[in-house]
C-alpha cells in the first residue's frame, strides 16, 4: 500500500490477555478473569486486593509486545509485583464470543462507551468498558475493555457412588464431600483417589478477556 493512501483514521488494535495468579493464603491457583480490584480464592475463599503494582507489570509488558505475530508469555515473581504472582499470555486476535468463538461486533460498541457487545454469531453479549483514567494516564493508547462473564457450569447436585476400599459398601459422595471422608459403615477414614477428586472438582484454565489500543 502506498502511503498516498495511508488514511488519518487511527487504528484499532486488540489482544486477548489470558492471566492467573496464585492465592497468598493458601497458594492455589487463581484465574484473573479482568480488571479486577479484588480477587476471589475458590479454594480457600479468601479476598485478595490485585495491588496496582500487578497491573502495572502486566499492561507495561503488554503495551510493548502488541502488536505482535506470536503469543507473548510473561511470567513475574510475586516480590515485583507485591505478592501476587503473574503469569499471563497476550495474542493478538479480535474479541471473540466464550459461548460460540464468532468475533465480536466491535462496530456495535464504539470505543469509549460502556455497556454489551453484541457477538456476530449468537446473542450472547460482552460486558465492555473504557480503560479506567488511572491506566489511560500511563498508556493513553490502551482504550477499552471486553470483559465476558463466564457462567459457571451448573451446580452439580449429582451423587457420585464409590466402593469404600476396607469394606466395600457403597458411598454416596457429592460435590460438598470433603477429600478425607469417612465410611459410615466401617469407620475407616478415606482419602479420596485424585482422579475421582478432580472429576468432581474440574480444575479451572484461564479464560480470556480483550483490551483493545487505538494508535
Ligand atoms: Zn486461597
Ligand atoms: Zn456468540
Ligand atoms: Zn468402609
Amino acid at each position: 500500500m502506498s502511503w498516498f493512501s495511508k488514511s488519518d483514521a487511527p487504528t484499532v488494535v486488540t489482544a486477548a490477555i489470558y492471566a492467573r495468579t496464585e492465592c497468598p493464603e493458601c497458594g492455589s491457583p487463581m484465574v484473573v478473569h479482568g480488571l479486577r480490584a479484588e480477587l476471589t480464592c475458590k479454594a480457600c475463599r479468601s479476598t485478595v486486593p490485585v495491588p496496582l503494582h500487578f497491573w502495572s507489570g502486566l499492561f507495561f509488558r503488554l503495551h510493548s509486545a502488541i502488536p505482535s505475530k506470536n503469543p507473548v508469555r510473561l511470567a513475574l515473581a510475586g516480590a515485583l509485583t507485591s505478592e501476587l504472582p503473574l503469569y499471563a499470555r497476550f495474542v493478538a486476535e479480535h474479541p471473540s464470543c466464550v459461548q460460540c468463538r464468532s468475533p465480536l461486533r466491535l462496530d456495535l460498541r464504539p470505543i469509549g462507551t460502556e455497556g454489551p457487545t453484541p457477538c456476530s454469531g449468537c446473542a450472547f453479549t460482552t460486558p465492555s468498558f473504557p480503560a479506567p483514567a488511572w491506566l489511560r494516564s500511563e498508556y493513553p493508547d490502551l482504550q477499552q475493555f471486553f470483559e465476558p462473564v463466564i457462567v459457571p457450569p451448573p451446580a452439580q447436585t449429582r451423587a457420585v457412588s464409590f466402593a469404600c476400599p476396607e469394606c466395600g459398601a457403597n458411598l454416596k459422595l457429592t460435590d460438598g464431600t470433603p477429600r478425607l471422608v469417612d465410611c459410615q459403615y466401617c469407620n475407616h477414614t478415606l482419602f479420596l483417589p485424585t482422579d475421582l477428586w478432580h472429576a468432581m472438582h474440574p480444575v479451572q484454565k484461564r479464560t480470556p478477556w480483550w483490551v483493545a489500543f487505538v494508535r
